[in-house]
């Protein structure tokens, strides 16, 4: 595409864009040429021009979920793959690990689509210990486990490698992972850890718009599906498997979404997949070191609300000093032009939460942590 030279120094001088003040935990900042990318005109979804657009997709969304397998693209929000999760996946009775909201609502999911759901929960911000796992799957009756691996709502991140490899001492469990605000921002390898379904959206560490979702399926979730009754169309894999094995999508998919996609999928091949975890992380540890500050030297207790070696390089949920509400400190960031997120669900007044994914850097986020600083010290 060809810019205007005023449109092309947009595109290039982050301050003039004004990117880099909202971080919120999804959707997440796009820049701008990600979003441009988007005024492409439109091609048929049958044909030379979108095999041509899938194959090149293809290359890069395999290097971000570190897979030889093909990559399900889904012109839907997560949610939607979350389902395909549950119908495609559980035969009879899943073991929901629920830690949080979205982990919640994944075994809300498994339940509203007739099968059975089974729950371990841990209080909100902890994660699972794969040796109860292992305990539970020993007493028989499970055929699926759902997992998040990212809590957005809380910003734990669940040993899900460890939580795999448990699932796999066992012959006929599958693991379904949700790693919406995993991919592409914390490590994860679908083949090497053997994840039987892991899924993400468009508009979390990805930072695209919102309206594409991605998973991959392992041949023994490929075997679940072709036995599934009751999984319907739209979410059918071997729908999904039969059209993208001849490089298009089963339905008219969001093309606008892949164009960016196709712009994204770009910067990351040039930033490297490591390079980003790495970045990713290094948010993580500015936001732990900032909280530790404010506690050591400004006399603001606040915490982080996940435990340490297992927090989330994407997301922090930060406690609030007792007795005291994030709602207004949220607002008057707000005010000053950065957005963050509130606390999610019950945790909505005990803790605000910082979305440090996607295309965001440790410069931007400082920014965003001074004027913290300043809310909570006035
Ligand atoms: C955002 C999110 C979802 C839901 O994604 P949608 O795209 O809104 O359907 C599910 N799980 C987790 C962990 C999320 O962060």
């Amino acid at each position: 595409m060809v810019m205007k030279s005023s449109e092309a120094a947009l595109a290039t001088t982050p301050d003039a864009t004004g990117f880099g003040r909202f971080f919120l935990p999804g959707p997440t900042e796009v820049r701008p040429e990600v979003l441009s990318a988007q005024m492409r005109a439109m091609i048929g979804h049958r044909g030379a021009d979108i095999k041509a657009l899938m194959e090149k997709l293809q290359v890069g969304l395999k290097d971000v979920f570190r897979t030889e397998r093909l990559v399900f693209l889904s012109s839907s929000s997560a949610t939607g793959l979350m389902e395909a999760a549950a119908r495609n996946g559980v035969r009879r009775k899943a073991l929901s690990l629920v830690n949080g909201a979205f982990s919640q609502r994944f075994a809300q999911i498994v339940e509203a689509c007739s099968l059975e759901s089974e729950r371990y929960e841990v209080p909100w911000g902890e994660v699972h210990d794969p040796q109860v796992v292992r305990d539970r799957l020993g007493k028989g009756g499970i055929d699926a486990i759902t997992v998040v691996h990212s809590e957005t709502s809380t910003g734990a991140l669940n040993p899900i490698e460890e939580i795999s490899r448990v699932a796999h001492e066992f012959d006929d469990v599958v693991i379904l992972v949700d790693s919406v605000t995993g991919v592409a921002g914390a490590e994860l390898w679908s083949d090497r850890w053997q994840l039987d379904f892991v899924l993400t959206g468009s508009q979390k560490a990805l930072a695209l718009p919102p309206g594409l979702a991605f998973a991959v399926a392992s041949e023994r979730m490929m075997a679940r599906s072709r036995a599934a009754r009751n999984k319907g169309i739209y979410f059918d894999l071997l729908q999904f498997q039969k059209s993208q094995e001849q490089m298009q999508t089963p339905n008219t998919p969001a093309l606008s979404v892949m164009y960016a996609l196709d712009v994204q999928l770009e910067r990351i091949t040039a930033e490297t997949l490591e390079g980003r975890w790495e970045r990713h992380r290094a948010m993580r540890e500015a936001t732990v070191k900032w909280v530790e500050e404010m506690r050591a030297d400004k006399g603001v207790g606040l915490s982080v609300l996940a435990p340490k070696g297992f927090r989330s390089p994407t997301v922090t949920a930060v406690r609030m000093p007792e007795r005291s509400s994030s709602v207004p400190v949220v607002a008057a960031l707000k005010k000053a032009g950065i957005v963050i997120g509130g606390g999610y669900g019950k945790l909505k007044e005990l803790t605000f939460r910082i979305g440090h994914m996607g295309d965001h850097t440790v410069a931007e986020l400082e920014a965003v942590l001074d004027a913290l600083e300043e809310v909570l010290t006035a």
